[in-house]
């Protein structure tokens, strides 16, 4: 019980960080120093107003100061992020290895939001995943040659997507930080067989370029949320992947 409690308040406050991030990452804003601010008024945010979930809802979603909407994503941010924190916690307690994929699921969490609304892929995601696979692979004792293969060929796969793309169809298809991507998924999948992970981040590719018309925002649709909810399964839930990779 108590660990549950504890998950799920790591998971609202990594929830927390997860939607402050999401906003300064891509405005080239400092991450982790800057007091939060309300993007409208100026106004510092207190005590008050820094509880996941609780503030918005006692504050009715508006800004204590000027009353301006806040938006929903905030308190849905928070409680996605904590429900993930609570699914890893059921699968892998309180270990290594469920602290470091409580960790990836906030870099991969930060880069679909920044995906989606902003189309890039900031650096600072593979910086992240990239010392958190090393240390992974360390835990679960990978031999490091694996591992550097894994970082090659994942890398090998992103170029020859993006470029094989660009030859055949004449226009950019994949960006470079979802190259980046690639070569970082390589190394967190190693020894696993990469082609469950292509299979599956080229169908979610598709389900997002549907939603994506769907809602007409154009044929240009990111393909960043489809890689890190391929990656994430593979890593956290692989017995999930097989399940539909054998029904696939
Ligand atoms: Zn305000």
């Amino acid at each position: 019980m108590t660990g549950t409690l504890f998950t799920l308040f790591c998971g609202l406050v990594f929830g927390s960080f997860v939607t402050c991030a999401s906003y300064r990452l891509p405005r080239g804003e400092d991450v982790a120093l800057k007091a939060s601010r309300c993007t409208r008024c100026e106004a510092k945010l207190g005590f008050k107003d820094l509880w996941p979930v609780l503030s918005w809802l006692i504050s009715k979603g508006q800004c204590r100061h000027c009353g301006t909407r806040v938006s929903v994503r905030y308190p849905v941010i928070e409680l996605v992020t904590a429900v993930l924190f609570l699914l890893i916690y059921s699968q892998y307690g309180l270990t290594a290895q469920g602290i470091l994929l409580a960790l990836m699921s906030v870099a991969l969490l930060i880069m679909i939001i920044v995906d989606l609304e902003h189309y890039i892929i900031p650096d600072e995601i593979h910086y992240a995943l990239l010392p958190l696979g090393l240390i992974w692979h360390f835990v679960i004792g990978t031999p490091p040659l694996d591992v550097a293969e894994g970082l090659l060929i994942g890398l090998v796969i992103g170029l020859t997507l993006r470029y094989g793309y660009r030859v055949l169809r004449r226009k950019e298809g994949l960006g470079f930080g979802d190259v980046k991507f690639f070569a970082v998924a390589g190394l967190w999948l190693t020894p696993c067989p990469i082609v469950p992970f292509l299979f599956f981040s080229g169908v979610f590719g598709i389900l997002t370029g549907l939603l994506w018309r769907l809602l007409g925002r154009g044929v240009c649709f990111p393909f960043g949320p489809a890689l890190a909810v391929a990656l994430f399964l593979g890593i956290a839930f692989p017995e999930i992947y097989d399940l539909l990779w054998h029904i696939g």
